[in-house]
This record gives structure tokens, C-alpha cells and sequence, in this order.
């Protein structure tokens, strides 16, 4: 089963596309990264997949089924970018309202877990620094017991100690549970060790959506002299080119060894993928979807 699946999603803000013929599946227990420039339509995915929002094409589906059912809303769990916890609510109350709203809630989880945090019960969240209060967002999160958990920049208010040990956390509930996370970030270093799923948006649109083994294992990072490029181009999908005096790095897609002496090849680090497909906005490591229903864009 997919754990998210989205077909020709798009949605519209007056004149601007923030989102457009999105088509991607995510298959279950999988830890996704999903990545993009600021503006790139991150917030709005994840918003169509937990149903806050109207898609005006096209539709998104979590858990084999439309977001906002009585069912996916307690399997789902989502943590905000801005502001996820109500801030006149002390934590105790964040608790009983999470024990009240959530037929699978464990309290004893989130107890423990913000225990050894050392965040007081007692302290209204507002008051609390704001990677205390990521912490508190992802661990009521968490204490839902949910089956797809949607974080949206949960790393960006945390000192780097933070990030790495609720990587770890994560990591631990998702092999303990088989849930499926996917995490919005900018920062790709902390989610080379730990994701196995890769979503690129790029002014709205899926620009990569894929396994990372697959995605790493289908593309070269080759050195060679800039003259014997273009050749190398005509036959193999180059993603992205830097010239450094008369030698140039390209990040190739290709799986085969490449039968030319003059080019030596390395294997590609995630950071090296994600940083070429952001270079190079235009450059698609899937075909695009095809959606024969739908108006040519001058229509919409
Ligand atoms: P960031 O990394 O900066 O958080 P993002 O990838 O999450 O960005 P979105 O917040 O999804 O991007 O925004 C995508 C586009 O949609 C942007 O151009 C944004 O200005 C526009 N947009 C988002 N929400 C609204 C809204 N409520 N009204 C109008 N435009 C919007």
C-alpha cells in the first residue's frame, strides 16, 4: 500500500500555481526527505495530504484513502512549520487534549519522552524556546501512534545536538512501529543517513521522486575534459555541469560504467544529487507525469 499518493494534484492561489500536476506514490514504512527552494510547494503538499487545504486539480490520498476521514485523521499525525502548539495551553493540558482527541494515544510515551527532555508539565508552551517547543510538537506526534507522521521543517528551530538525536528518535519509532515519516528540510546533511525516499519540488512541480538507493545507483558524478562534454551529452542525460578550469564535473544519469577512458567516474552522495537537481531546476530524473485529462496549462 502507498502511503501517500498524489494524482495530477495541483492547487491555485488566485494567479499562481503553488502546486501543479503533482503525481507521485510514496509506498509504506518509508522515511521520505522531501526538498525544494523556499516557495517550492513543501507546505502545500503536506496540507493536501493531511486535507487542510481544497487541491483545486487532481487529488491526494493517505493511507489508501482520502485525507480527513474519520480513519486516516487517526492514523495521520502532522506537525506544523509555524506555531504547532497552542501557546496559552500548559504542556499537562497539551497532553489531556491529545489523551481526549486520539483513540490510539499513548500517554506513558510522551510522559517519558518529555521527562527526559526535562520540559516541565507545568510551563505553558509559549513560554518554552522554540526547539523546546519542536520537541513537544513531535513528541504529541508521536504519542498519537500514528501509521503516516508529516513533519514540515521540524529540524529548523533545533541546535544541532537536537537535530541529530531526534534523527535518532525517529529513526528507533520508525524501525520499533513500520510508520512512514516524511520529513520537509532544508538542511539535506542531517537526512543522507536516514532516508530511504526522495521528493524534489521545484516551483511546484515533482522534480524527483524516488528511492534513494535506486535514485543514487542510477547516476555518476564523471570528471573529464571540458571538450569531450557535449559528446558525452548527446547520448547520456546530463544533470548538472561545473567547469573548474579545463576539466568539468557532471552529475550524469546513468547506471553503466561509461565506455570513454577520458572520463573517470565516482559514485553520487545524496547531498550531490539534491544540490544538481536544485541547480538545474528544468532537470526531471523521472519522466513527467502525463495526465492525457487534463487542459493544456494555458486553459487553467
Ligand atoms: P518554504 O521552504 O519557504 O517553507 P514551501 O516549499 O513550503 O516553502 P509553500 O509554502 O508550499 O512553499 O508555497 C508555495 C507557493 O505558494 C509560494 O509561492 C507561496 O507564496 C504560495 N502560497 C502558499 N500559501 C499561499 C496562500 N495562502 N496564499 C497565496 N499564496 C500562497
Amino acid at each position: 500500500m502507498n502511503a501517500l499518493e498524489t494524482t495530477g494534484l495541483g492547487k491555485r492561489y488566485r494567479r499562481a500555481w503553488a502546486l501543479r500536476d503533482c503525481s507521485l506514490a510514496v509506498p509504506a514504512g518509508k522515511v521520505v526527505a522531501l526538498v525544494g527552494p523556499n516557495g517550492a510547494g513543501k507546505t502545500t503538499l503536506l496540507h493536501a495530504a493531511m486535507g487542510l487545504l481544497t487541491p483545486t486539480r487532481g487529488e491526494a490520498r493517505v493511507l489508501g484513502e482520502a485525507p480527513r476521514t474519520s480513519r486516516t485523521l487517526a492514523r495521520v499525525a502532522f506537525v506544523a512549520q509555524d506555531k504547532p502548539l497552542y501557546d496559552g495551553f500548559r504542556v499537562s493540558e497539551l497532553l489531556r487534549m491529545g489523551r481526549a482527541l486520539n483513540p490510539r494515544w499513548d500517554d506513558g510515551v510522551a510522559r517519558c519522552r518529555l521527562a527526559e527532555l526535562r520540559i516541565p508539565l507545568d510551563r505553558r508552551a509559549g513560554k518554552l524556546s522554540g526547539g523546546q517547543q519542536a520537541q513537544i510538537a513531535l513528541t504529541l506526534a508521536l504519542a498519537k501512534r500514528p501509521d503516516l507522521l508529516l513533519l514540515d521543517e521540524p529540524l529548523a528551530n533545533l541546535d544541532p545536538l537536537a537535530r541529530s538525536e531526534i534523527m535518532g528518535h525517529l529513526m528507533s519509532t520508525v524501525a520499533e512501529r513500520d510508520i512512514t515519516v516524511v520529513l520537509s528540510t532544508h538542511v539535506i546533511a542531517d537526512l543522507a543517513q536516514t532516508c530511504d525516499w526522495l521528493i524534489l519540488l521545484s516551483g511546484g512541480r515533482v522534480q524527483v521522486s524516488g528511492d534513494v538507493e535506486e535514485l543514487l545507483g542510477a547516476h555518476q558524478m564523471l570528471t573529464g575534459p571540458v571538450e569531450a562534454a557535449d559528446a558525452l551529452a548527446a547520448s547520456t542525460p546530463v544533470v548538472s555541469r561545473r567547469v573548474v578550469g579545463r576539466q568539468v564535473h557532471l552529475l550524469v544519469r546513468a547506471s553503466r560504467p561509461i565506455p570513454d577512458p577520458r572520463w573517470s567516474a565516482r559514485p553520487v552522495a545524496m547531498e550531490d544529487l539534491v544540490l544538481a537537481y536544485l541547480r538545474e531546476p528544468d532537470a526531471a530524473a523521472l519522466p513527467r507525469p502525463t495526465l492525457a485529462t487534463l487542459a493544456p496549462e494555458g486553459n487553467r
